[in-house]
């Protein structure tokens, strides 16, 4: 793509987080030409794919504060936009647990703060009812959070794309933007995969919004990054926790505090521990917080620090806080730059920022519709096409489709149950992502209890067949090669 032959866009969003991705799919609803620049090999690749993935309530930040007001939204509107996009979520409920009578006031400080807020569904609860809400939690008093759900956080950023692009919006991976020029009004954005020219831009680049809102010389915030460490639990390890259960927040952690979260799978989060850290890619897993999780993890389910744990990740918090003053809160930035009319700057995106993305996208549209006419287009299709897995489906259903194509019947992923159909599905994505961890994101191929250890050659084998050379098959692009040549031919 060139910008002579692709002309202007009427906005390009920059990154490809769930935040970019739900402002592109917004926009999408009008008649705008619209562009999303990726700088990584796949969506996802940043904040979104390592958080908790709880959609939030929106207790846990300030009342009057653009969080809290984003947070109640992005409840509201969460739950429909996930079912109308087929992305795996659930209403679990959530209990925040003081596990003596001294944490008590606490928890009806949340209350009173969810209920200055707006938010639905809350209410202090008693032991019993700690143990019939969740049987493997243990609590003297608990907020129980009726509204709080799980949601599968990139299946959630592909799908918010994938509608984007059916709805006509373009999407660039490996496309960083390293240079702004900004002539007669229309912002030239320079990238190695060529330069483009919009009207309007929305930095959405999460961990690097600054050195973005640097280039364009849009505003001077700084991000500081926050790192939360998590181990996950074999889902068939003997635990299986309904809902999160958080403890009260312990008033100096820049988090709230080491929580147990279930996935839409089965597993449970232990984390995230809270630290800033010096570079904003430092994903290190640490001996160290990972036996702090486990004993954490012990006092809130007991005997859940013995479960067998079968892998452990990292996220980055984007803060505009720096760690000198502790870290604790600097509310969302979404806002048109002062200086640059026409640039957006979205910044301090961290958590409640997965639940606040449709909300924080709607916002970013009024943004844009205060200088440019939004005309809603009558074909707009908020919907995507049905899919469910091989791993859902029953019996009869999975004898249908391997009777119609051998590749159904072919498992590459015996972990997780994850044909070669799934896989050459994952592979013509719309936006060409191919790296492992794009098959694994969209499929779950190596998500299970032996992480990859079976599938990977598999995987190498098909990507192969599907025209890429194993000397060119990365982990998640960039220089994450897996090979470096034949030991013989
Ligand atoms: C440990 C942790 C737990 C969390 N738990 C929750 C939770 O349970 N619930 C919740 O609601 N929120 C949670 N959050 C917050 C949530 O994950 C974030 O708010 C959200 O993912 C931020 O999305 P984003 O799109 O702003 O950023 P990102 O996902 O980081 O996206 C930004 C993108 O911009 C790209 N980019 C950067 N520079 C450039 C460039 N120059 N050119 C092009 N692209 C560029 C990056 O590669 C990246 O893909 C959590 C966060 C963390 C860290």
């Amino acid at each position: 793509m060139d910008e002579a032959k692709d002309g202007v866009y009427d906005v390009a969003v920059i990154g490809g987080g769930v935040v970019g991705c739900a402002v592109l799919r917004e926009l999408s609803r009008y008649d705008l030409r619209l562009l999303l620049l990726e700088r990584q090999s796949d969506l996802a690749e940043g904040v979104s794919k390592g958080n908790s993935g709880v959609i939030h309530a929106g207790f846990n930040v300030p009342s009057g504060s653009l969080k809290a007001r984003a947070n109640v939204e992005g409840l509201g509107l969460m739950y429909p936009l996930a079912a109308a996009l087929g992305v795996p979520h659930r209403m679990t409920g959530k209990l925040v647990v003081a596990l003596s009578d001294e944490g008590r006031p606490r928890l009806e400080e949340l209350l009173a703060e969810g209920r200055r807020s707006g938010v639905p569904g809350l209410e202090i609860v008693d032991e019993a009812a700690i143990r019939r809400l969740e049987p493997l939690a243990r609590g003297r008093w608990a907020l129980y959070s009726a509204r709080t759900g799980i949601v599968s956080p990139y299946e959630l950023v592909f799908a918010l794309a994938e509608s984007a692009w059916r709805n006509g919006a373009e999407v660039a991976l490996e496309a960083p933007v390293e240079a702004v020029a900004v002539e007669g009004g229309t912002f030239r954005l320079a990238t190695p995969r060529g330069k483009f020219a919009a009207r309007r831009v929305v930095n959405s680049a999460g961990l690097f919004a600054d050195e973005v809102a640097r280039l364009a010389g849009s505003a001077d915030f700084r991000v500081y990054p926050y790192r939360g460490e998590y181990l996950i639990t074999d889902k068939d390890g003997g635990f299986r926790l309904g809902m999160p259960v958080y403890p009260v927040p312990p008033r100096d952690d820049p988090g709230l505090g080491i929580h147990l979260t279930p996935t839409m799978e089965g597993h449970i989060l232990l984390g995230p521990s809270a630290e800033p850290v010096a570079a904003k890619d430092d994903l290190a897993s640490t001996r160290e917080v990972a036996e702090r999780l486990k004993a954490e993890a012990g006092r809130l389910v007991p005997g859940l620090e013995r479960a067998p744990f079968i892998h452990a990740y990292t996220g980055l918090r984007p803060k505009l806080v720096p760690p000198a003053s502790g870290g604790l809160f600097a509310d969302f930035v979404v806002a048109e730059s002062g200086r640059l009319p026409g640039w957006i700057d979205l910044a301090g995106i961290e958590s409640p920022g997965l639940t606040a993305a449709p909300a924080i996208a709607r916002m970013v549209a009024d943004l844009i519709g205060t200088g440019m006419a939004l005309r809603p287009k009558t074909d707009f299709e908020p919907g995507l096409p049905e899919r469910r897995r091989f791993a859902d489906l029953g019996d009869a259903e999975r004898a249908r489709l391997v009777a119609a194509d051998a590749d159904w019947g072919e498992m590459v992923c015996r972990c997780e149950h994850v044909p070669r159909a799934e896989v050459a599905a994952a592979l013509r994505n719309p936006f060409g992502a191919r790296s492992l961890d794009a098959v694994k994101r969209r499929t779950r191929c190596g998500m299970g209890r032996c992480q990859g250890g079976f599938c990977t050659p598999r995987l190498v084998d098909i990507l192969e067949e599907e025209g890429l050379p194993p000397d060119r098959v990365t982990k998640r692009g960039g220089g994450s090669r897996l090979f470096y040549g034949r030991l013989k031919d």
